[in-house]
């Protein structure tokens, strides 16, 4: 390993061939994968973990339940839940995370330099989506006003992000993608508008699409266009795009994604939740379509752990297509190479020479595992949950299960105390609302 690559893959037993300084680090008692990458979230749902308001609700009114909520972040409950998800995810053997947030009130405008300083601190890899919504209630959209914006402020503020923290290229440890909402919390206007201004600045594209059949109808009442149809005339089509869920396409769509290159990120857990449906993994990867793993907002998993994810998309997708169909080592590939193409970085998600030196390294020494043959069936159908060790760039983020230079305990309880104070400022506000109650 070199400059935070691996430089070259030596065999058991031999010797390296390159005269490179380094450290020996004996990873006999561990399995060794590619640091795993995940393709969706929202890390400040995680100060409404398990909120009894939300609790068992389909998409459209859990989102009615919680925008009210969410409204009140203050910029110190984004930091923190930034740091704990990206911490949560960095434990479960995750190096690379994308985070689509699209909320901003007047005090969150800083919002994504917020999540930048939070991967900074934590040494992990992030691509952080400057997200959207301007469609509010009052002109037929799903969220209150209080948390759209007008689309000039939303468009400048893209180009500002990515003048400021957007690293091209291989290596790259920060980058910025542009996300509106979904089509439902955001104008026909804003969504050309931002697909125009990531081409013309080299980001990648990201939104919700197809993840229920009431957004399917929604769009057609509104639109007059199922959703892929929608996106196509917001001339949203190309290989630039990665789309959460993708789960309602028929088969003429799902051929239409793979010839235009395009990525949907797989997310079991929430779809399962939220009873959205089954992507179709297996025919959107036949078709070209690059599938990568996500564990989604954490409002609606409400788990921020890769490894489990991919033992939840393991799960599920036999479920859909039969016991022979999908394994475990599909499922790897789904959060490593497959959520690599999703964010466009072909240096990430592989154990290769030129690769980044991203790795995740995970011990078999549980009562979960013992007995296990095949070590890295057992990782996923054993159910591991943590990581050893965890490597980024060339430098140890998790020794022994512990992030490096972070107090855990410290983090814990400054994030519960910013979910209780937001629970808190959503009370005060709709007070007497039998929406909310505590
Ligand atoms: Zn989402």
């Amino acid at each position: 390993m070199a400059d935070g690559k691996l430089v070259e893959l030596v065999p058991a037993g031999a010797e390296p061939a390159l005269q490179v300084p380094y450290d020996v680090f004996d990873a006999s008692a561990h399995v060794v994968l590619p640091g795993l990458i995940n393709t969706h979230h929202h890390f400040y749902q995680t100060l409404t973990r398990a909120f009894r308001p939300a609790l068992n609700k389909a998409l459209f009114p859990w989102l009615c339940a919680l925008y009210p909520v969410w409204a009140e972040l203050t910029p110190e409950m984004v930091h923190v839940s930034s740091k704990l998800a990206l911490a949560e995810l960095l434990l479960s053997g995750c190096t690379c995370a994308a985070d689509h947030h699209y909320l901003f009130n007047n005090a969150i405008g800083d919002a994504i330099d917020i999540q930048v300083q939070a991967a900074q601190e934590l040494g992990m890899r992030a691509v952080l989506t400057r997200g959207s919504m301007s469609l509010s209630q009052e002109d037929g959209g799903l969220p209150p006003k209080q948390v759209v914006q007008d689309p000039d402020e939303i468009l400048e503020d893209s180009v500002r992000l990515i003048r400021a923290h957007h690293q091209p290229g291989d290596g790259a440890m920060i980058q910025i993608a542009l996300a509106p909402c979904s089509p439902f919390s955001v104008t026909e206007e804003l969504m050309k508008q931002t697909a125009q201004l990531a081409r013309a600045q080299g980001v990648r594209l990201h939104t919700h699409l197809a993840e229920t059949e009431d957004e399917t109808q929604f769009c057609l009442e509104k639109f007059g266009a199922r959703p892929l149809d929608y996106l196509e005339r917001l001339n949203w089509i190309g290989p630039e795009v990665w789309l959460a869920h993708g789960i309602h396409f028929n088969e003429a769509e799902i051929a239409r994604l793979g010839a235009a290159g395009m990525s949907i990120t797989h997310c079991p857990s929430s779809n399962m939740y939220l009873s959205s449906g089954i992507c179709r993994t297996l025919e959107l990867e036949a078709a070209g379509v690059a599938v990568g793993l996500g564990v989604d907002g954490s409002a609606s998993n409400d788990g921020s752990n890769l490894i489990q994810e991919v033992r939840q998309a393991l799960l599920l997708q036999k479920l859909k297509y039969g016991a022979e169909q999908v394994d475990h080592q599909r499922a790897f590939n789904w959060a490593t190479r497959g959520s690599a193409r999703c964010l466009g970085r072909p240096d990430l998600g592989r154990i290769e020479v030129g690769a980044q030196a991203d790795l995740a390294l995970f011990k078999l020494d549980e009562p979960r595992f013992s007995g296990a043959d095949d070590p890295l069936a057992s990782l996923v159908i054993c159910g591991a949950v943590k990581a050893d060790r965890v490597m980024v760039g060339g430098k140890w983020r998790v020794i022994n299960g512990i992030v490096e230079g972070l107090d855990m305990d410290k983090l814990m309880n400054d994030h519960s105390q910013a979910a209780r104070s937001l629970r808190q400022a959503a009370a005060e506000i709709s007070q007497g609302a039998d929406a909310i109650r505590f």
